[in-house]
């Protein structure tokens, strides 16, 4: 298939904002795509060139982008640098550029859906000397035979920002429409922006069929083949262990009482651990270890592995779990940051492992006997994982519960979880299914202080006098729910001088180097990469922000490496703590 088909489908993304546009625009496309393509285009659609399955990334810098560019429009670096200054996306620059050239040189030759994956995969697999002058000749090869509208998506492609707005709710639904829209009589009214849909409790259960496999596999690819070939196929996508499952996540609770309105009497209530989520995946002797990113940190956690190849009575399991760090030699606990710089080691992991090891907490099972079981209620769910867990203190525990309707019970018992320096509790509510990657309200949260907010650093600035070398202040955005980053203030306080233990604005300064898009005088615009934990005294309406939203004395408490542009604040969350806060 032709890439400049997939394109053009990309320019009229680019061109709207409207959701139910994208979706038709998006369904029409699938419509015509055949079996074997569909995989491929499935993948770029969404901006991805590997496969969930697939840890392997581009990871390709800027400047390497910047030098094939230049190659292939024989256009110098310099211009390149300022024409990308002017346009703040490398993109568009590519278009730009490759524009010029292909004024005076021939029509280019077609390349193909294929080609494009192909050698983006090279990338990810180049290794040692000479392959970073190899990877920018391939590059630059696919961007001489590009044209300029594709070589904007290769170059957006290649560092991982494609910029059109495209959420997982939209691709959903162009599923559903693609496959089943006409069995449905789904209308796309393009005039007034609206959809008609003849029979919606029929079409919300072909939405749920194609919600259903997405929880299962997490990968819209198997999803988009099993729809194209029916219903019945799509209801029978099964999880596979091994590939990772979004998690579930919490909603929060103001006291006890509430907690107990959102998960009825008896409810289940749980330590809160400060520690980092792990989903761990047993399947006979292969264990594997996600974050709630859903990264692949087994090599970075071989107690763990150990611990569950020894102490789970089970071969085949998914576990949802929290690990926590703790000083070995001191016997206490530790706080989370401690185990963070763990996720991101490569060497020395056995050293770190012996020094700070972790405790997994288990509060849920996700797969038993290689069957989900994320529709058994919660209570089953526990009782499978008393079965199986064989506990060993320090090692592999459950997490530490009372099931109860009383709450004077729940206050001694949520004043042990503090008193033992955990975050708070969990309450969780007996009968529910495990909803992945869904902030649903079968488990809420309690937790004393005002809530920290995470947030993504969007922009930033170069510091001043003897802090010039480092950039010292950091805008800081939340998300809408069409994935829009919308600022809510600027932190420049929190972190430490550069020799000092902590996050310091040196740290930072590393991070935020490579991602910088553009800069003008002092200010920087970077990749929405990095998430601060962000502590704050109070928040205003603003019009100073996009939010509409600032916050009062802003000040970074911890990098949140587990965390992306998924995990961060959103919108809603602001404003309902702004109405919180007024009352
Ligand atoms: P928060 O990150 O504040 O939204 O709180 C939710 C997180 O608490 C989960 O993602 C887990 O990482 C963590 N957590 C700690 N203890 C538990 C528990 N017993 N049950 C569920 N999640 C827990």
């Amino acid at each position: 298939m032709k890439y400049s088909e997939l394109v053009e489908v990309y320019e009229q993304l680019d061109g709207t904002t409207k959701r139910l546009h994208y979706t038709h625009i998006i369904s029409e496309f699938l419509k015509t795509i055949n079996e074997g393509d569909l995989s491929s285009v499935v993948l770029l659609l969404e901006g991805r060139i590997f496969s969930r399955q697939d840890d392997s990334e581009i990871g390709i810098a800027s400047k390497i982008l910047v030098k094939a560019i230049s190659i292939a429009s024989g256009i110098q670096k310099e211009k390149i640098n300022e024409d990308w200054k002017g346009s703040g996306d490398l993109g568009t620059t590519a278009y730009n550029l490759i524009k010029k050239k292909k004024q005076v040189t021939l029509a280019s030759q077609d390349l193909t859906i294929e080609k494009v994956l192909k050698n983006l995969r090279e990338l990810a697999i180049m290794e040692g000397s000479g392959s970073v002058d190899r990877k920018i000749s391939l590059i630059a090869e696919l961007l001489t035979s590009a044209t300029p509208a594709e070589a904007k998506y290769i170059a957006r492609t290649i560092l991982d920002d494609m910029r059109i707005g495209v959420g997982e709710g939209t691709i959903r639904d162009s599923i559903v429409w693609a496959f089943f829209g006409e069995k449905l009589k789904v209308q796309y009214v393009k005039e007034e922006h609206k959809v008609e849909i003849e029979d919606r409790e029929l079409y919300n259960k072909y939405v749920g069929a194609v919600q259903g496999a997405y929880d299962v596999t997490n990968d819209f690819v198997p999803v988009a083949k099993a729809a194209k070939k029916g219903l019945e196929a799509l209801q029978k996508v099964e999880m596979e262990i091994g590939n990772p499952i979004k998690v579930m996540l919490a909603l929060k609770a103001k006291n006890i009482e509430e907690a107990f309105e959102r998960c009825g009497k008896p409810a289940e209530f749980e330590y809160k651990y400060d520690g980092m989520r792990m989903q761990i995946h047993k399947d006979g002797g292969k264990v594997k270890i996600f974050t709630r990113r859903l990264e692949n940190i087994t090599q970075q956690f071989p107690e763990v592995v150990e611990y569950v190849k020894s102490h789970i009575r089970e071969d085949k399991v998914i576990l949802d779990s929290e690990a926590v760090g703790y000083d070995k030699k001191a016997g206490r606990y530790l706080p989370f940051q401690n185990i963070s710089q763990r996720i991101k080691r490569k060497h020395g992991i056995e050293d770190l492992s012996k020094k700070f090891p972790v405790e997994v907490n288990v509060f849920d099972v996700i797969n038993y006997r290689g069957k989900t079981t994320t529709k058994l209620p919660f209570k089953d769910r526990k009782e499978i994982l008393k079965k199986i867990i064989d506990e060993k203190e320090k090692k592999i525990v459950l997490a530490k519960s009372i099931t109860t309707s009383d709450e004077q019970a729940v206050s001694d018992f949520y004043r042990a979880a503090l008193d033992s320096g955990n975050e708070g509790l969990m309450a969780k509510k007996l009968d529910a299914p495990y909803k992945p990657g869904g902030r649903v309200g079968y488990m809420v949260k309690l937790k004393p202080t005002k809530e920290n907010l995470d947030l993504m650093i969007v922009a930033a600035e170069w510091g001043d006098g003897k802090r010039s070398e480092w950039i010292t202040s950091y805008t800081l955005a939340c998300i809408d729910e069409n994935n829009n980053l919308l600022e809510v203030g600027k932190a420049s306080t929190g972190l430490k001088e550069k020799n000092e233990e902590g996050l310091s604005f040196d740290d930072l300064t590393k991070l935020l180097k490579p991602l910088v898009t553009k800069e003008s005088g002092k200010g920087l615009l970077v990749k929405p990469k990095i998430v601060l934990e962000i502590g704050y005294e109070e928040l205003q309406k603003s019009p100073t922000y996009t939010s509409g939203y600032a916050l009062r004395f802003p000040r970074v408490i911890k990098l949140r490496e587990d965390l992306g542009k998924n995990d961060i604040a959103t919108l809603e969350m602001i404003e309902s703590a702004y109405g919180e806060q007024k009352k």
